[in-house]
């Protein structure tokens, strides 16, 4: 298979070439097209398999299509969550959105704990179609009404496992109750324990389930 039969906006593919990238990855063959096709998703991958583009390429040609809502601060909303255990994580992720989508007329940010919140408002006041965060600073700032995530279209857990490792659980559970019911949600992780299953079956429906 290559990235042409895909079915990705050219403006991505371009972006793909450009990073040298000759065939999709075994994630990527299989997540894309389920996620083009608008199915949640349960996926079983690690760090390396490429399981960041198998996310972000789908996710950038919908939000690239796709209408957008206003948010409650008459901007445009965030039509796209991804949550990551670490900051060094989101860091990389949204890396990964803004060199895929570079030449897509969509805007990101990503915000996480330990650094100073006030740069982070003004970036988030100013419209972001995609958002890339830690669980705990997404809260912050949530609770703090700088934050409307009732217009979010698509949601990543991106390596849910290491998220409840870390003790997330709860402050994952909290953004899942801000985040609309009726909505694409996208799981990752390298392991699958039964906390991860019930986190699962509570978000996910008729998710299509892939191993790498
Ligand atoms: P990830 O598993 O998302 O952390 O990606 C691991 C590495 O694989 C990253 O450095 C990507 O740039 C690279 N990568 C992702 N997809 C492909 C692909 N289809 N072909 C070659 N390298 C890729």
């Amino acid at each position: 298979m290559n990235f042409d039969e895909l079915k990705l906006a050219p403006a991505i593919l371009k972006a793909v070439r450009e990073q040298g990238y000759e065939t999709p990855t075994p994630i990527q063959a299989q997540a894309i097209p389920a996620v083009l096709e608008g199915h949640d998703l349960l996926a079983g991958a690690q760090t390396g398999t490429g399981k960041t583009a198998a996310f972000t390429l789908p996710l950038l040609d919908k939000l690239s299509k796709g209408q957008g809502k206003t948010n409650k601060f008459g901007k445009d909303g965030i039509a796209a969550l991804v949550l990551t255990p670490t900051r060094e994580l989101a860091a990389q992720v949204e890396e990964s959105v803004r060199t895929y989508g570079k030449y897509l007329p969509l805007t990101s940010t990503v915000i996480f704990g330990g650094v100073g919140m006030n740069p982070q408002i003004d970036r988030i006041k100013r419209g972001v179609d995609i958002l890339v965060a830690t669980p705990g600073r997404l809260l912050d700032l949530q609770q703090q009404g700088h934050l409307d995530l009732s217009t979010v279209e698509i949601l990543v857990l991106d390596e849910a496992d290491r998220m409840l490792d870390m003790g997330f659980i709860h402050d994952v559970k909290k953004v899942l109750a801000l985040v609309p019911k009726d909505k694409q949600s996208l799981l990752f992780s390298a392991t699958f324990s039964d906390e991860i299953r019930e986190l699962a079956n509570g978000l996910l429906r008729n998710p299509q389930s892939i191993q790498v």
